[in-house]
């Protein structure tokens, strides 16, 4: 074997040993050896390179009243933060966490104006925070995963957002240059998407698919335990898939898209008739109280949103669909009314197949996704 390939079985064995520390930390070397099948002397070189990157450390040593304890490796969630940044239609919502998902620093701005000046400037600001305030470790900031409701190329340059003009700016290496560590930008449902699968409620799944409903629905999509992003990274458009082909135009082009029936900004806009602008809360809060035209007007979000999700469903069949929105989360009415909005439209053969859950992980959820992205990346360059 030469040189170049003894590194790469050296990094590819550090890789195998990291993954299983932080699964079952805290672990033996033995039993590492026993579930890898490395021998124990590669077990233990590479097991000293881990610690000597500060990934792993050792914990147990000494006697206790049973006799000595054996050595156990334990992996050090400490080592470095991760910032995931989410910048929505008319809010940014930054998180900082450890390296295993941990929310340690969280900051959130409304925006009123949402020039891209403005929002690199709260960008700057929130990040600039994080790093002046996070606790002291080995890598300090290790990355910052960013997503946006918009489209996100393969090389994740932004090509369209709703709420900002992002065309002329690169973000990415407008972030890289500032602040000098790795930098990925996402789709807002690709990140959702991601967050649930590796923290939240599609942690158990391999096959999921992820509404995120707001301004817009954009939908993230996981086959196999892997983002599915499409050909140049604009999968998961389904918000502008046609529901009514005579219906509304929308700001796509097309007519009778779904979210023109089924986006928080259509359930807001069937409030119309108040006097103030609806909130959210006002919403949850009238629920409660059962009024009946509230009731109606959250019977008819869910039977819009269960006509998009029955075409969904017919096309993946996958084992779980998560739904993001804080209405849904909070009113399991909606829940109800999608389920049989969905039952009378698919085959019984599918309706029994599928789970169908709110988010667990909430407004974080996009935050959390692209700062898992970021701890990957780290975990995977660092070894070796
Ligand atoms: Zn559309």
């Amino acid at each position: 074997m030469d040189v170049a390939d003894q590194t790469l079985v050296k990094k590819l064995n550090q890789k195998l040993l990291l993954n299983e520390i932080l699964k079952n930390s805290p672990i033996s070397r033995a039993k590492l050896s026993e579930i890898t099948g490395l021998n124990k002397s590669t077990v233990s070189s590479q097991v000293n390179s881990l610690i000597e990157t500060n990934l792993v450390f050792e914990i147990g040593q000494g006697q206790s009243s049973g006799g000595r304890r054996p050595v156990m490796l334990v992996f050090n969630k400490y080592a470095g933060y991760s910032a995931g940044i989410d910048i929505g239609v008319d809010y940014i919502n930054g998180i900082l966490t450890d390296l295993e998902g941990n929310i340690v620093l969280d900051q959130y701005y409304d925006l009123e104006n949402s020039s891209p000046e403005r929002i690199k400037d709260i960008l700057f600001t929130i990040i600039k925070y994080f790093i002046s305030h996070m606790p002291d470790s080995p890598y300090g900031l290790i990355g910052i995963g960013i997503c946006v409701p918009g489209l996100v190329d393969k090389n994740q340059k932004i090509i369209f957002t709703p709420n900002a003009n992002w065309n002329d700016i690169d973000l990415k290496s407008l972030v890289q240059q500032e602040f000098n560590v790795p930098v990925f930008i996402e789709n807002e449902a690709n990140a959702g998407a991601y967050g649930e699968k590796v923290f939240g409620a599609a942690k158990n799944y391999d096959n999921i698919i992820y509404v995120s409903i707001s301004t817009g629905i954009g939908v993230g999509i996981i086959i196999n335990n892997d983002l599915y992003r499409g050909v140049s990274g604009f999968s998961g458009e389904m918000g502008h898939m046609t529901i009514d082909f005579n219906g509304p135009k929308c700001s796509c082009g097309n007519r009778g898209c779904w979210e023109l029936y089924a986006s928080e900004k259509a359930l807001l806009k069937s409030f119309q008739n108040k006097d103030h602008k609806v909130s959210y809360q006002e919403i949850i809060d009238l629920a409660h109280q059962n009024d009946v035209e509230t009731l109606n007007s959250l019977q008819n979000f869910g039977f819009y949103l269960g006509i998009g999700l029955s075409s969904i469903l017919n096309t993946f069949n996958p084992q779980a669909a998560i739904l993001r929105n804080n209405i849904i989360e909070s009113q399991p009415m909606v829940l109800n009314s999608i389920r049989s909005s969905v039952s009378s439209r698919i085959y019984s053969q599918l309706d029994n197949s599928y789970e169908l859950l709110p988010s667990s992980l909430g407004k974080n959820a996009p935050a959390l996704g692209t700062s898992s992205i970021v701890i990957e990346h780290f975990l995977d360059i660092v070894p070796a």
